[in-house]
């Protein structure tokens, strides 16, 4: 991909600054604070507890329990603290997204609460919460096959571009393909797309985006070494 710049000053294939940081909620069995550009996230994670009622229970496996939110101060316009459709759609398969990784089977009649509020967006927020509610399982010491390492890729200016903000989002042409991966297995978790692209270009923002995934990945590794240090790394 060419070097050349985008308005944010980022070339194509080049992720927003991400930081994240675990256990900063006390309270909560884990958590993780990340920003990612200009996106803040919030994400904890408890459990595994008792269904109730009992009927609800799967004997085969935890319920995840995901709720993504934003804050009424996230975005321009004051957004309403009541869940919209957009809130209840993400939280659903993002859910589902998780499961991939947690080890659900091995908390039968349990449930697991995921909650990601965000408090600043500026685009790329459901991957960016799953990236966070990954890493807060993780601290919470749920039995993982792996990490979800979350970006979105997609066109912006006739440009494939890696992790879009507002500005990319809001351009004419605009294509967002929000894509979770099972690391470091790079299995497809969650797939949505925005737009309109042809069979090469879908594959071609695709491989953008497992490329993007594998940088996470890393950002994802080195927050939890630095608070739980593994000899020789993790893999
Ligand atoms: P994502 O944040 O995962 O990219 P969308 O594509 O639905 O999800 O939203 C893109 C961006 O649009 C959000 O990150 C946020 O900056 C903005 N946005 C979303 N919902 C609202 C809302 N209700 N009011 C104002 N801005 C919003």
């Amino acid at each position: 991909m060419s070097n050349a710049k985008r308005p944010d000053g980022r070339s194509y294939d080049e992720l927003r600054p991400i930081k994240a940081e675990l256990g900063i909620a006390k309270n909560a069995d884990g958590s993780c604070y990340l920003e990612w550009g200009k996106n803040i996230v919030v994400a904890t994670v408890n459990g595994p507890r008792p269904v109730l009622p009992k009927h609800l229970a799967d004997p085969s496996k935890a319920i995840i329990n995901y709720k993504y939110r934003m804050a009424t101060f996230s975005v321009s316009e004051r957004k309403s603290p009541v869940p919209g459709k957009r809130d209840k759609e993400i939280s659903l398969v993002s859910g589902h997204a998780l499961e991939a990784a947690v080890m659900v089977e091995q908390f039968p009649n349990t449930m697991i609460d995921v909650n990601v509020l965000i408090l600043s967006a500026d685009a790329g927020t459901r991957v960016a919460a799953l990236t966070a509610a990954s890493l807060a399982a993780a601290d919470a010491g749920l039995a993982m096959r792996g990490l979800i390492s979350a970006v979105a890729a997609g066109r912006a200016n006739k440009q494939i571009v890696l992790d879009l903000n507002k500005e990319d989002e809001d351009t004419e042409d605009a294509v967002d393909m929000a894509c979770a991966f099972l690391m470091p297995q790079k299995e497809l978790a969650l797939l949505q797309m925005d737009g309109f692209a042809d069979k090469k270009e879908c594959s071609k923002i695709l491989e953008t985006a497992l490329k993007g995934a594998e940088k996470v990945y890393e950002i994802q590794k080195k927050a939890l070494v630095s608070k739980y240090p593994v000899e020789g790394g993790i893999q």
